[in-house]
Order: structure tokens, then C-alpha cells, then sequence
């Protein structure tokens, strides 16, 4: 058998211990018995009655089965060191009905053959004597004819979101950081996620296309977003987990939509791009370094082989995605960029899938990672520099590549420094 929790949403807690509350009332349940779980679903208080719900609404328990009436107390701290006792020694351990109804401040029902829920709270359950075992505030109690056990009670908190990481992760700063995401799927959906885990402020996803059943196996969205925009229900999904980051949904194409993109850049720390088409990645690179600001771009290569993370900073002496191929392509190095026209596929016969959804995860997340540093660098935060601006990372050992694709084993990174501006490139030279 397993252990019952009471959940108390913190509306409950706060009817209870209002100065109004009186010294006890009625409460009702709703349960779910292969959780062992029961969930404080109304309360009355000496003023009014009120429903409760757990946040999100669409906990199952908020629709799980009614559990009965029951009754709340206010209690001296005595019963709930009781309480201690007992259900230290084990759940099968009670105290007797008498010395429970002893304690109470109002006389107690006669549980009958079927028995009762009954919560308590005890004010000076934190004080001593008793502030010394960790005894509670709230307690839950299974009343029967015969005794009355013990069960626990967690309280929904406050919420207090990410702040709580501070000082030792840079909240504040992070929280003035707008990102523009160009292209949700596997890797730009993973790198979303990962930001808004670091806590920026803000996030504008960019994507025209739709979820479809082939993206599943590869994307953070779960089956319940099927069909709709994948930037609306990554926003849904984000806002559900990461309440502390704005999130902004645009069903735009950076190639067709420039002009919107470009508008919206103004309000854009950095533009992170994880499409993985040549065009959509040119587009990116040009309208960044033209709006003056940072673009990290991040893709996988030779068919999952290797993981790719470009920073383009709009420096005088770093060019841009076409000038970095250029210089690696002078230097010998086939141009891998080409190979990204057919995307990591979508498992038809003309275009099977390629690279696995955890890689593509694995360098969304460095991508986010990035990200997160560059803004950091540029916030002064000194501890965050990253290495250098061109990271390529080994997923399958790959042969017949030079550098810096040549990695030779799962596992290996290497960084490479950004290359100079050509003369002639129409995106870093004066427009
Ligand atoms: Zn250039």
C-alpha cells in the first residue's frame, strides 16, 4: 500500500489561516487511488465556501473522483507533534479516536463505518517546543471509529520562477535579452526550450510551417499539437513550463517576410537561426548583419555527421555565413553548406531522414548555450566568454572531411576563429 499526500492549493492555505477563517469548517476532496493522491477540492471557512484547483487546470485531479466530505480544524501545536510520532513509527500506527477528538476545538462526527478526511492546522506547529522536529504546520488525518492516522499535506508555494537561481545565474540581465528563434523544428524547438530555460526575457519564434505526425520522432512538441503552427504550440508549450520568458509567435518566412523580420530585428538582441535550408540561412546571416547585431547559426552536416554552431558577430573584421564558407572553401575545405538544401528529411523515399532526433536536440541546446553566453559577454559577464566563434561538433566519426569538419570521433569539438570580411560580399560590405 502506498502513503495518501494531500495537496492544498495556496488559495486553500490562504482561507485557512485568514483571521477571519474561524477554527474549522468543511472541506471536500477529489482523489485518484492508484496515486494514492487527494487533492483539497473546496473549503469553507467562517465567511464563505471555495472551490480550489491545482494550476495547471488541466491537472487530472481537478476532474478526479469525488473523494467524500471531510472537515478542517484549527489545532494546538500538541496534536500535530502527536502526528510526528505516530507517522514516524509507520502509517498502520494511529492515535485513538478520543485522544484526536480531545485535541480539536469543536466537537468531532462520528466517522461511522466509513470513516473521513480531516485536515489540521496548527499556527505554532514552528515553534517550540516543537520547532525542533521537523513538525507540521498542515496535517491530514484518515478518522475511523477505531483510530485516527496520519497522513501528509504538500502546499502549493508561491510562485517564484527563476529568480530563485540568483546570484548564481545572472537572472536579471538575461531577463533584458530578446531572442529572435528563425526556424522551430528539431533543433531551433530544442534551442527554444533550452532559452527559455536560461531564463531569457524574451523569445520571438519565427516559422511559417505546420506540425505534422513525421516531425514527432524528432521534435520537443508532443502529439497533442498536431496540425497547428509549430510557433504557436511550442509558445504553449514553453509558457506552460517557463512562465519567467515572454514568448512571441510568428508565423513569418525569413526569405519571403524579410521586411517583417526586419522590423522585428529592431527589437532583437540576437537571431538565432535553425532552419536547415541554404536560403533561409543566407537570409538570416544578411538581415542580422545589417540590423548590426549577432547571429548564431546552427545545423547538422554530412548526413547527422556533424553538428555545426557559427557565431557571426557584425564586427569590421569577421565576415559573414558566405564569407566564412568562402574562406574555408579557399583553404581547401569542401563547402558543406549545399548538402543542407535536402534538410535532415522527412522519412519518404526521396527525402529519408537522416540525422536522430537527440543529435539535432544535443546541438540545439549548445546552440542555446551560445546564445545565452554571447548575450552574457556583451552584459559583462566575463565568466560566460566562449572560446571562439566556429564550433563543430563530431556525432559519427565522418571520412574524406578537412577542416575543421575532420573530427574523427564522436565526441570531438573543435573551435575555429570567425575569418575576415571579403571585398566584395554584398552582405558585410557598406550598403
Ligand atoms: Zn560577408
Amino acid at each position: 500500500m502506498i502513503d495518501t499526500l494531500f495537496l492544498l492549493p495556496r488559495d486553500g492555505l490562504r482561507y485557512l489561516i485568514a483571521t477571519d477563517a474561524g477554527t474549522s469548517g468543511t472541506i471536500k476532496f477529489r482523489r485518484s487511488d492508484s496515486d494514492g493522491l487527494v487533492l483539497i477540492s473546496y473549503l469553507r471557512n467562517s465567511t464563505a465556501g471555495f472551490q480550489l484547483q491545482l494550476d495547471p487546470r488541466s491537472h487530472p485531479l481537478n476532474t478526479g473522483l469525488p473523494g467524500g466530505d471531510g472537515f478542517w480544524f484549527r489545532v494546538p501545536a500538541e496534536l500535530h507533534g502527536l502526528w510526528y510520532e505516530i507517522t514516524r513509527r509507520g502509517e498502520h500506527v494511529g492515535v485513538s479516536f478520543d485522544a484526536f477528538a480531545a485535541r480539536l476545538p469543536k466537537q468531532l462526527m462520528d466517522p461511522g463505518a466509513l470513516g473521513y478526511f480531516a485536515l489540521t492546522y496548527a499556527p505554532d506547529a514552528d515553534k517550540p517546543p516543537y520547532d525542533e522536529a521537523p513538525v507540521p504546520r498542515l496535517a491530514a488525518w484518515r478518522v475511523t471509529r477505531k483510530a485516527v492516522f496520519g497522513a501528509s499535506v504538500a502546499v502549493e508555494p508561491e510562485p517564484i520562477g527563476i529568480t530563485q537561481l540568483e546570484p548564481y545565474w545572472p537572472v536579471t540581465d538575461l531577463a533584458s535579452v530578446t531572442v529572435m528563434v528563425v526556424g522551430v523544428g528539431s533543433i531551433g524547438g530544442a534551442a527554444a526550450t533550452a532559452l527559455a530555460g536560461y531564463g531569457l526575457g524574451r523569445l520571438l519564434l519565427v516559422d511559417p510551417d505546420r506540425l505534422l505526425w513525421h516531425n514527432l520522432i524528432r521534435h520537443v512538441l508532443p502529439r497533442r499539437y498536431i496540425g497547428k503552427f509549430k510557433v504557436d504550440a511550442l509558445r504553449d508549450y514553453l509558457a506552460d513550463r517557463h512562465g519567467d520568458t515572454e514568448i512571441a509567435a510568428f508565423r513569418y518566412d525569413v526569405v519571403n517576410d524579410a521586411d517583417l523580420i526586419r522590423a522585428l530585428l529592431q527589437e532583437t538582441s540576437i537571431i538565432l537561426c535553425c532552419t536547415d535550408g541554404v536560403a533561409p540561412r543566407r537570409a538570416s546571416s544578411h538581415l542580422a548583419r545589417r540590423a548590426g547585431k549577432p547571429a548564431i547559426l546552427a545545423c547538422v552536416l554530412a548526413d547527422g555527421g556533424i553538428g555545426e554552431v557559427i557565431r557571426l558577430r557584425p564586427w569590421p573584421d569577421h565576415g559573414c555565413l558566405l564569407c566564412r564558407r568562402q574562406a574555408l572553401t579557399n583553404e581547401g575545405t569542401l563547402d558543406p553548406e549545399p548538402a543542407l538544401e535536402a534538410g535532415y528529411g522527412t522519412g519518404t523515399l526521396h527525402h529519408p531522414m537522416t540525422a536522430v532526433g537527440s543529435d539535432l536536440f544535443l546541438i540545439g541546446n549548445l546552440a542555446a548555450k551560445i546564445t545565452v553566453s554571447t548575450a552574457l559577454e556583451a552584459a559583462g559577464h566575463f565568466a560566460h566568454r566562449l572560446p571562439s566563434e566556429h564550433l563543430t561538433v563530431g556525432l559519427q566519426a565522418c571520412r574524406g572531411w578537412t577542416g575543421p569538419f575532420d573530427l574523427g570521433y564522436t565526441g570531438n569539438v573543435r573551435w575555429a576563429p570567425a575569418t575576415p570580411p571579403r571585398a566584395d560580399c554584398p552582405t558585410c560590405g557598406q550598403p
